[in-house]
């Protein structure tokens, strides 16, 4: 079990939960504001996932294109063999 840091969105309190709340919702101590417990901050990990992602869909359709000529040249090979 961890504790995560969380900023109340309403007074900007740092509010620290255990993460087994991850989902549910606590009150901020200082405002009383209802506050939604989120996984803490690491979308910019995710983000650059999935920006590799976008960066590997040209080099998929690359690999694709390559093995596609591959197969067309192993096929005009073949008709001159037979
Ligand atoms: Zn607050």
């Amino acid at each position: 079990m961890e504790a995560i840091s969380l900023k109340c969105p309403n007074c900007g309190a740092v509010l620290t939960v255990p993460d087994i709340y991850i989902g549910r919702t606590s009150k901020c101590g200082r405002c009383r504001q209802v506050v939604s417990i989120t996984p803490p901050r690491e979308e910019s990990p995710d983000r650059a996932k999935r920006d590799m992602r976008y960066v590997d869909w040209p080099n998929f359709l690359l690999n694709v294109a390559l093995a596609t000529l591959l197969i067309v040249l192993l096929g005009i090979l073949a008709s001159y063999l037979i």
